[in-house]
């Protein structure tokens, strides 16, 4: 008897360590840009092949070490194109084989890291075969003007404003026109997106037109450009910011001080613009463009640390005016610190600055692909 319950201990044991792996926690299907969207939940990061087969067609989708967590039952029911779902085991991997009524190809496959409740994501676009397709299908496809997000770049100060002042006297707001001229270049370049800049030469603008350029043109996504300048000159690394009413530290708070002087010391009248922004503070809609504007930033934080050093706590929040707008997802990006030699010569490098704005621009593709994914 204690020899069979030791036993079975012994097999509990050993298939819950084959197992200590990853979680297939969900499959879902949905319909995408005229595509197949495949998306598998997983507990965390896995290795997988997705390769497809003909005669039938499908679609064979491996996760190494891991094991299917939820019921056969709750998988979706196959539509359109998709014949058959099936789940396997093969030699301790899951295995989804997805068949299909026409020739496929795995168009774009792609791991979304955790975040809006989600944890890790495979996520499989399936289109059609390019010999197979309808005529007119393609032809009415073509008819469907599928409209790009909009971003909106704001290189930080200019004109009377020049911004922060590095140690060798180059003004911040140099550098930020280059580095939003740099960031337009490489984000139309992905043909993804359409993009506005709210200066794209030395004027001087108020943060409050700001804003509002940004929700005239109906942007999807704002982001300022800056590089910050402070007394401790062995201080550098970059930070991303979103709108808090209450900054999450001192440091934060000081720096949205320093950020929101620009309308002072470009001369501005603050009074005009004021109200726009007051009321804005108890907008319903707010909350949500704010859970947007922080997932945005944890996406841009986990590319940029990658390729530059980054401030500790690297998401921080405080009272920015720029970031105000109650229905545009926004960030403020602080390129680093003008006051320290070392990050002032970096941010002065054309080639340090597109390496960062690359990150950047992996960052706003994850952001973009996990939002298309709300179904
Ligand atoms: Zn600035």
């Amino acid at each position: 008897m204690i020899k069979k319950i030791i036993l079975s201990l012994c097999l509990f044991l050993y298939s819950s360590l084959a197992f200590a792996g990853v979680e297939v926690s969900s499959l879902r299907i949905g319909e995408h840009d005229n595509s197949i969207r495949i998306v598998i939940d997983l507990s965390a990061k896995a290795e997988y092949q997705v390769f497809p087969l003909s005669n039938p067609d499908r679609l064979v989708i491996d996760i190494n070490n891991s094991d299917i967590s939820f019921k056969r039952s709750s998988l979706p029911k196959p539509f359109g194109v998709i014949e058959a779902i099936r789940l396997g085991q093969v030699k301790g991997s899951s295995r989804v084989v997805f068949e299909f009524n026409e020739s496929i190809k795995p168009a774009k496959i792609f791991m979304l890291t955790p975040s809006g409740g989600f944890s890790y994501r495979l996520v499989i676009d399936v289109a059609r075969a390019e010999d197979k397709v309808d005529n007119n299908k393609a032809i009415n496809d073509k008819k469907e003007v599928t409209k790009k997000p909009l971003i909106v770049i704001d290189p930080g100060h200019g004109g009377k404003d020049p911004g922060a002042i590095g140690v060798s006297g180059i003004k911040e707001k140099v550098i930020t026109l280059s580095a939003g001229l740099e960031l337009r270049k490489q984000l139309l370049a992905t043909n993804k997106y359409d993009v506005y800049m709210t200066r794209d030469k030395d004027e001087t603008l108020s943060l409050g037109s700001r804003v509002k350029k940004a929700r005239d043109k109906k942007a999807d996504l704002f982001i300022s450009l800056h590089a910050d300048s402070i007394r401790k000159s062995g201080t550098k690394g970059l930070s991303v910011y979103t709108l808090s009413d209450r900054a999450s530290d001192k440091e934060a708070e000081a720096l949205a001080d320093r950020e929101n002087k620009a309308d002072i010391i470009a001369g501005i009248d603050l009074s005009a613009e004021a109200p726009e922004v007051v009321g804005i503070l108890i907008d319903l809609a707010r909350r949500e463009t704010m859970n947007y504007s922080g997932q945005l930033a944890n996406l841009l934080v986990q590319e940029l640390r990658k390729e530059v050093t980054t401030l500790p706590n690297t998401h921080r929040s405080a009272g920015f005016a720029v970031l105000k707008a109650p229905d545009i997802p926004s960030v403020l990006l602080e390129m680093g610190y003008l006051s320290n030699k070392d990050e002032e010569k970096l941010l002065k490098r054309a080639d340090y600055r597109k390496r960062l704005l690359e990150a950047v621009v992996d960052g706003l593709d994850n952001y973009f692909d996990q939002k298309s994914l709300a179904f």
